[in-house]
């Protein structure tokens, strides 16, 4: 599927500094910042500054230093806000079936209470 992006999509605005945003950290590639309706005490979006729509999108079209970059933000932003003891979940909502709001690939980082089961 050839995927085209919205450059009017909210976290664009974001990215672009045109909406305000809770910053937690920034690298080259990535952007992490709070959620502004949190689903937990902990609840950060981590979005590639690239125009990624989805994460198939963006394994297929990003290049590896950005997906490191990215998977290393993940992970640093964990540790940051120190998940390593209690757990976390990882989320990334795609397409209509997945329930994505907002067209720009973000990981929700989920901790800080028990998320009960996703799976069953
Ligand atoms: P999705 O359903 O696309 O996976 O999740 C989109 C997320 O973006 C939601 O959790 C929503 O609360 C969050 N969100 C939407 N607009 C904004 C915004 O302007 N700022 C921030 N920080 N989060 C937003």
């Amino acid at each position: 599927m050839a995927y085209s992006y919205d450059d009017q999509n909210i976290f664009a605005k974001i990215l672009r500094g045109e909406i305000p945003n809770s910053t937690v950290l920034e690298t080259e590639h990535s952007l992490a910042f709070r959620d502004i309706q949190p689903q937990a005490p902990t609840h950060v979006l981590v979005i590639p500054k690239g125009p990624y729509v989805c994460f198939d999108h963006f394994a297929q079209a990003a290049s590896d230093a950005e997906i490191v970059d990215y998977v290393r933000a993940v992970g640093e932003v964990c540790k940051m806000e120190g998940l390593e003891a209690d757990g976390f979940r990882l989320i990334a909502n795609a397409g209509r079936d997945g329930v994505q709001e907002v067209p720009h690939l973000h990981v929700h980082i989920l901790a800080g209470r028990p998320l009960g089961r996703m799976l069953s």
